[in-house]
C-alpha cells in the first residue's frame, strides 16, 4: 500500500479500503491506494499548516535556491521517472519521456521566482505620497491532479505553489499515483523543510475533504469536465480560490490546401498519441471543402501503421489504456457511434488487441460522424479519431463553437487568411495554426476556454503566479 507524507514522515494509513494500482501493458497489479478520509487530509493540512509561517518567511533566494536543487535531482532522475509513468500509466517511454521534460520546465520556470514574484512601485501618485504592491503567499495550497499526466500535472503546481512561500497537500490521482509519490521523495532530496509539500493519496472523500479543510486557501485542480466544475462550486462554497481545468473535444480543420506531409503525422500523433488519453488531443478531424477524399485515405494508411504494445519496447508508437474500465467505457463510445450512423473506417477493436493480456485497444476511425452523435460532442479519451466533413471554413467554425468546452482547436491551411479568420472566430483558448498539439510552455497560462475551465487564473505562467499570491498595496508619505 502506498504511504502519504505528512510533515516529513511517510506513514501508511491504517483501516483505509484500497484500490489496485496496475501496469495497464500486463494487467498485473503494482500496488495499491488507500482509499484516505477527512482524517488522514486533516493531518496532512495540518502538517502544511505547522510548517507555513517558517516556510513564508525564508527568503526569496532561499527558496530559489532550493528549486535550483529540486532541477538537479529531477533531471537526474529523469530516465528512472519516465519509466514510472509507463509503468504506471501504459504511454511510450518516449511519451514519458516528452511528459518528464514538459513537467521539469515548470521548476525551470519556478527558478525564475526573484522576478516573477516582484511586486510594483509608482512614486508620486500624489504630493508626496507613493503606493506599492508586495506580492504575499496565501497559506496552504490543495492540488488535485488527474490520471493521465502522472508526473507534469502535479509539476505544473506545487513547484510555482511553494517557491512562492505557500505549503501544499498533493492527491495525486488515485489510479497513477506513483510518480507523485517519487516526486516527493526527490522533493525531500533536494532540501526542502518538512512538511512544505504533504501527499495523501484517495479519491472522491480525499478530494471533498480538501475542499471543506478550513486550514485551505486554494485549490489547483485539473481533472474531467463535470468534476472541476464541483470542485470548483465546493471550493467557492468554502470560500477558497479555485482553479479547475476539465475536460476537452478538440477539432483538427484540415483545408483543401494544407500540406499534407505536415497534417497528416500532426493528425495522427494529436489523435493517437498518449493514446488519445489527453486533453489536447484532436478528437475530431474536421475535413473542409475538398479534403474528405485525400484526407479518409491517408489518415486510415498512416494510421494502420502505427504499431500497439508496451510502452517500454522500442518501436511502439501506442501503449495501452490506463484500466480495464477506462477501455470498457471507450469501446462503448466506439459501439454507440456505430448505432448512432458512424462508419467504423479503422475498428481498433479487431486485431486480436483485446484478446491479450493488458488494456490494449487498437486505433480507430470512425467517419460521418456529427455533432448529434455523442462521439461527435464528448470526450471519448482514448485512441479514437472522429471524422466529420463540411463544406467551408464558417461551417467548421460554427461546429467548433457548438461544443461547449473550448480548450485546443487547429487548422491545417496554407492560406493566411483563413487561419486568421480561425484565429480570431473560434471560442477557444489554445490555438493551432498548422501544429496538431497547441501546448502552451511553463511561461504561458494554460488556457482553455467556456467549460473546459473554471476560476479565473489559469495553471502555469504569469497566471500561476498570480493565482499562488495576494498582493499587499502600501501607501506612503513622509
Ligand atoms: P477525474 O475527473 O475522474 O479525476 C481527477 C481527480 O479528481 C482525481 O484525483 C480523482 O481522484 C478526483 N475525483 C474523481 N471523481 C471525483 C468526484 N466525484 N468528486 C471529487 N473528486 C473526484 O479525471 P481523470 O479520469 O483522472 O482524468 C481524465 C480527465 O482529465 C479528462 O477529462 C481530461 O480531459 C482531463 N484533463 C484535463 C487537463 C487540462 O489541462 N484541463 C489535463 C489532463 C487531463
Amino acid at each position: 500500500m502506498f504511504a502519504n507524507l505528512i510533515g516529513g514522515k511517510w506513514q501508511r494509513p491504517e483501516g483505509c479500503p484500497t484500490l489496485p494500482v496496475y501496469n495497464p501493458a500486463s494487467g498485473e497489479v503494482i500496488g495499491q491506494t488507500p482509499l484516505c478520509t477527512a482524517a488522514e487530509v486533516a493531518d496532512a493540512v495540518d502538517a502544511a499548516a505547522r510548517a507555513y509561517p517558517a516556510w513564508a518567511a525564508a527568503s526569496v533566494m532561499e527558496r530559489t535556491r532550493l528549486m535550483f536543487n529540486y532541477k538537479a535531482v529531477l533531471e537526474r532522475h529523469s530516465e528512472e521517472l519516465a519509466a514510472i509513468v509507463t509503468r504506471n500509466h501504459g504511454k511510450t517511454l518516449e511519451e514519458a519521456r516528452g511528459e518528464v521534460r514538459r513537467g521539469i520546465e515548470m521548476v525551470d520556470f519556478a527558478c525564475g521566482a526573484p522576478t516573477l514574484l516582484q511586486g510594483r512601485t509608482l512614486r508620486g501618485v500624489s504630493a508626496g505620497i507613493d503606493q506599492d504592491y508586495y506580492r504575499y503567499p496565501l497559506g496552504v495550497v490543495g492540488g488535485i491532479v488527474p490520471f493521465n499526466f502522472p508526473v507534469m500535472i502535479p509539476l505544473w503546481m506545487f513547484p510555482l505553489a511553494v517557491v512562492s512561500g505557500n505549503t501544499f497537500v498533493l492527491k495525486p490521482s488515485e489510479r497513477t499515483a506513483l510518480g507523485a509519490v517519487r516526486l516527493a521523495e526527490l522533493f525531500a532530496e533536494a532540501g526542502f523543510p518538512d512538511g512544505v509539500l504533504n501527499l495523501v493519496h484517495g479519491a472522491t472523500d480525499a478530494v471533498n475533504a480538501l475542499l471543506a479543510a478550513p486550514g485551505v486557501r486554494a485549490i489547483s485542480f485539473v481533472g474531467s469536465e463535470p468534476v472541476a466544475r464541483h470542485v470548483y462550486q465546493e471550493g467557492a462554497r468554502h470560500a477558497k480560490r479555485v482553479q479547475a481545468a476539465g475536460g476537452a473535444k478538440n477539432h483538427i480543420l484540415v483545408l483543401p490546401d494544407a500540406d499534407w506531409d505536415l497534417a497528416i503525422p500532426a493528425l495522427i500523433n494529436s489523435a493517437f498519441g498518449n493514446a488519445g488519453e489527453r486533453c489536447l488531443a484532436g478528437s475530431v478531424a474536421v475535413t473542409v471543402g475538398g479534403s474528405a477524399a485525400q484526407l479518409m485515405e491517408r489518415l486510415e494508411d498512416a494510421a494502420r501503421k502505427l504499431k500497439l504494445g508496451p510502452g517500454d519496447q522500442p518501436g511502439v508508437d501506442i501503449g495501452p489504456l490506463v484500466a480495464d474500465d477506462h477501455r470498457r467505457r471507450v469501446l462503448g463510445h466506439i459501439e454507440r457511434a456505430a448505432g448512432e450512423g458512424a462508419r467504423v473506417v479503422l475498428d481498433g477493436r479487431s486485431g486480436g488487441y483485446l484478446e491479450r493480456s493488458g488494456f490494449f485497444l487498437g486505433p480507430t476511425i470512425l467517419d460521418r460522424v456529427t455533432p448529434a452523435m455523442a462521439a461527435g460532442r464528448e470526450e471519448i479519451f482514448g485512441p479514437v479519431l472522429a471524422v466529420t466533413h463540411v463544406g467551408d471554413v464558417e461551417q467548421a467554425i460554427e461546429l467548433v463553437n457548438r461544443i461547449p468546452l473550448g480548450n485546443m482547436a487547429a487548422v491545417f491551411t496554407a492560406s493566411g487568411r483563413a487561419a486568421r479568420q480561425f484565429r480570431e472566430q473560434v471560442e477557444c483558448g489554445m490555438i493551432g495554426i498548422n501544429v496538431g498539439v497547441a501546448q502552451p510552455l511553463a511561461f504561458y497560462p494554460f488556457s482553455g476556454w467556456k467549460s473546459y475551465f473554471y476560476g479565473d487564473l489559469h495553471l502555469q505562467g504569469s497566471d500561476g503566479i498570480e493565482f499562488y499570491t495576494r498582493k499587499k498595496i502600501v501607501v506612503s508619505r513622509w
